[in-house]
């Protein structure tokens, strides 16, 4: 067993130990290994442990790594996205947690038409103001129905990212509070939004417990990372 291998069982376990402590089925809680400024040959080291979803934060790193890595590598990408920038996003990501605004929603819909694709995306929700992307909770409900209503979107559920905060309970509390926000839209718009995604390395397990279906887990599975490279 290498070191990724270690680590993800690792994770794995202490996954299922936070559903537990709320009645759920890990089964149903995917982990996304984030990737960003990691090299190419940690992901393929990862793919070889059988991982198959990885989290890019910046379409330009994306661009770099997924054609010199394997074809069915399922790319999310995670971080904030310039609607200029969309084009290329969709070249390369199946997934975008990051959507945020009318503007970039409209023009992902129009470019993913243009290119015959259908990606999944997910509309991040701002939780706190140390947050710097993400829609207010205000007008979240404007957006998600631009997003139910966009053709070629497939609209799955919400992100957000907790408030930097020193205590647990404030995580919780934020990933609470999108669950809630998921299951109003779920009865005011009529359709089903299985995803959440929330939660990273120092706080997956309040997440879990809160209900996400996607942690998002980079640090904890590639190691600290070097900003300067
Ligand atoms: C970097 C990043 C993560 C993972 O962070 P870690 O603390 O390394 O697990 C998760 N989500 C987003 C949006 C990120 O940019």
């Amino acid at each position: 067993m290498n070191d990724f291998d270690e680590r993800w069982r690792a994770l794995r376990t202490e996954i299922a130990a936070a559903a537990q402590t709320v009645g759920r089925n890990d089964a149903e809680i995917q982990v996304l290994a984030v990737s960003k400024t990691f090299p190419a040959s940690a992901i393929q080291q990862a793919y070889d442990c059988g991982v198959r979803r990885f989290g890019e934060n910046k379409v330009q790193e994306l661009a770099q790594k997924a054609p010199r890595l394997p074809a069915d590598i399922e790319w999310h990408l995670i971080g904030h996205l310039q609607s200029n920038k969309a084009a290329k996003a969709l070249e390369f990501a199946a997934w975008i947690h990051s959507v945020d605004s009318l503007k970039l929603l409209e023009r992902l819909d129009r470019i993913a038409g243009d290119m015959g694709k259908h990606p999944r995306i997910l509309l991040e929700v701002n939780s706190g103001e140390s947050a710097k992307s993400g829609v207010d909770y205000a007008d979240l409900p404007e957006l998600a129905q631009a997003a139910r209503a966009a053709a070629n979107l497939d609209f799955r559920g919400l992100m957000t990212m907790a408030p930097l905060d020193e205590n647990p309970a404030v995580w919780r509390a934020a990933f609470d509070k999108l669950r809630i926000a998921r299951d109003e839209l779920e009865q005011s718009l009529g359709i089903r939004l299985p995803e959440l995604s929330m939660g990273m390395s120092g706080d997956f397990y309040q997440a879990v417990q809160a209900g996400a279906t996607i942690v998002r887990v980079g640090s904890r599975l590639f190691g600290h990372r070097d900003y300067t490279v």
